[in-house]
């Protein structure tokens, strides 16, 4: 059993070695809370709960790490045009607090709807300063750095790894230098780690530096707080495929530059865009798709999910509703067949993939079904063949009803669509969707205080969830909640 991915640093399959037995650090790039994420971004997001799921139920204990970016992030990634967040703010006559606030906020219900498994550390980058200029200090105190205007940047050709990720030469780089770059930088390439006064004179969150009162480059916070929570070496980091080139060669570039250490992640995954029929989608050119309009044009979340596992994250995805319409059918069909081996159980409770309910599996024509699963997502998680394995397993008529169905929730803990609570949901009476959503609500807090530790928050919860008559229970899959006889999964 051993995980292959395609790694960045090097273009090829390689096989997983975590650097401590059993455990893994992961860094996904989180959002620019600015707007609403728009459906290719939550791809990204998608494509890392996969990642993390499959190496859970290979046994690995993984730390997830996300940022929130509300600070330093402009519309072009080489520290040109405006700042994203301050922009977003003065066009809604909002704080740039205010303003990253809602928008976190509603990422974090996208991602739930999703049925993304909450990181284990979800940081802000306003509340890591001091961790940025802690590192920026490392940098400059190892020649890497110069200022101009009031900015401090980072030399790049005193790095000369620079670019490897990305397979850039700097003779080409150079060759290549677009016009209307800053003209303070040295090269087109070097990047901001600290702006203060050549910028947006009037920034509305600015911070005390050794390098006078301003704010961090976008790049750095990255670096600052994945080494703050994974180490000054971890296992893997992922983003979009838009990131390699700009956001993640000059992460590499800071980083190893203060620590002095090489590599300094192990493994790069980086997911393909997802465009529309009419182009590329981005946040900034206002005309994208949310999560929201989906369901508003009567979607479940799930089969926009469902899409997504149907192609591989490496490969460009296009959407288009005709597509997003073949998915929600194919995950109805998919749910009509767990029905029908639910209803031949009669009204016990539906099997739950526990270890030793899968032992037994292991001989069966079931377990021939769970083995190719796993060697698919192993494959640099292969979702369309772990799609078709599951499918073919509630197709074949050797596997009884009840492996049938251990096998199913057994891949559904990769997959996440949510298939043993949506099973039970359906066969209870249904619970007002008002009901749901406050109980979901208060599930997740309570998810979001037992992952901090604070357990006496999620005792609160359980006791004000035990007075709507709801019960909770924590399973393999995820928590599942039953109100009055009703149930369901978060
Ligand atoms: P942002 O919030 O703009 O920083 O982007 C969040 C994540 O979405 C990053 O990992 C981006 O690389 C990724 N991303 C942006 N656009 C797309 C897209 N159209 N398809 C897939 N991923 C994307
Ligand atoms: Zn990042």
């Amino acid at each position: 059993m051993s995980l292959t991915l395609f790694n960045t640093l090097g273009r090829e399959l390689q096989v997983f070695k975590p650097i401590a037995a059993g455990k893994v650090g992961f860094y996904g790039c989180g959002p620019t809370v600015y707007n609403y994420a728009h459906i290719g971004n939550l791809r990204a997001y998608v494509l890392h709960d996969v990642l993390v799921r499959t190496l859970r139920r290979m046994g690995f204990a993984v730390t997830h790490v996300m940022n929130i970016t509300d600070v330093g992030h402009l519309s072009g990634d080489t520290d040109d045009g405006d700042d994203k967040m301050v922009r977003s703010a003065q066009e809604r006559g909002k704080s740039v607090l205010e303003v990253a606030e809602f928008y976190a906020r509603a990422f974090f219900n996208d991602t739930r709807r999703l049925h993304i498994t909450p990181p284990t550390v979800i940081c802000r980058a306003t509340e890591h300063i001091d961790e940025m200029i802690g590192l920026i200090k490392r940098i400059e105190a190892k020649g890497f750095t110069y200022s101009a205007a009031g900015n401090l940047y980072f030399d790049i050709t005193k790095f000369p790894r620079y670019g490897d990720l990305a397979r850039l030469r700097l003779g080409d780089l150079k060759a290549g230098a677009r016009t209307g770059v800053d003209e303070n930088k040295r090269n087109p390439q070097d990047f901001v780690l600290w702006f203060t006064k050549s910028k947006f004179e009037n920034q509305a969150l600015v911070w005390e530096s050794p390098w006078g009162t301003g704010y961090p480059g976008w790049h750095i916070e990255c670096s600052a707080m994945s080494i703050k929570y994974l180490g000054e070496t971890f296992d893997i980091h992922a983003g979009g495929i838009d990131h390699v080139a700009i956001h993640h060669t000059n992460e590499i570039a800071q980083s190893e530059a203060a620590t002095g250490r090489h590599p300094w992640v192990n493994y790069w995954v980086h997911n393909e865009f997802l465009v529309l029929d009419r182009g590329k989608m981005s946040k900034s050119s206002g005309g994208f798709l949310t999560l929201q309009s989906l369901v508003d044009a009567g979607y479940d979340p799930l089969d926009y999910r469902y899409f997504l596992l149907g192609g591989h994250y490496r490969s460009q995805l296009q959407f288009s509703y005709q597509a997003l319409e073949s998915a929600r059918n194919a995950r109805k069909s998919l749910m009509d067949r767990i029905m029908d081996k639910a209803a031949s159980l009669g009204a016990g409770p539906l099997p739950e993939p526990e270890p030793k309910a899968l032992e037994s599996l292991s001989q069966s024509k079931a377990g021939t079904y769970i083995e190719s699963f796993n060697k698919a997502m192993e494959d640099d998680l292969s979702t369309p063949r772990g799609l078709a394995e599951l499918w073919g397993l509630l197709r074949d008529s050797d596997s009884s009803p009840q492996e049938a169905l251990l096998g199913a929730f057994d891949m559904d803990r990769v997959l996440g669509l949510n298939l043993a609570a949506e099973a039970e949901r359906r066969r209870s009476p249904p619970v007002p969707d008002e009901l749901k959503d406050e109980i979901e609500r208060l599930v997740a807090e309570r998810a979001r205080a037992k992952r901090d530790k604070d357990f006496a928050a999620a005792d609160r919860i359980r006791e004000t969830l035990k007075n709507k008559g709801v019960t909770v229970e924590d399973r393999p899959g995820g928590t599942v909640w039953r109100c009055e006889g009703q149930a369901s999964q978060s």
